[in-house]
């Protein structure tokens, strides 16, 4: 779990509100609150199971996959058309 960002204690998850819920959808966020009573700290952070590194690999996969089915219509394509 990580840390408030204000005061160093540990934070807890809470229920994301709609907006967040709508922003999770292209930039996958947590929202989190302080477990300090006295600082009330809420804010969003980032997944950490949704790093950059596997949404790159995400996006890699899909580039492979489009060109795999680009390829595989233009042979298709050119057996039809014998
Ligand atoms: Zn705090």
């Amino acid at each position: 779990m990580p840390e408030c960002p204000k005061c160093g204690s540990k934070l807890g998850r809470i229920h994301r509100r709609p907006v967040d819920r709508f922003y999770s959808l292209l930039n996958p966020i947590i929202r989190y609150r302080c477990r300090n009573t006295k600082c009330h700290w809420e804010g969003n952070m980032r997944d950490p199971s949704q790093t950059l590194t596997k949404k790159r690999q995400n996006i890699f996969l899909w580039a492979a996959i489009l060109v795999g089915a680009i390829g595989f219509g233009l042979v298709l394509g050119k057996i039809l058309n014998k």
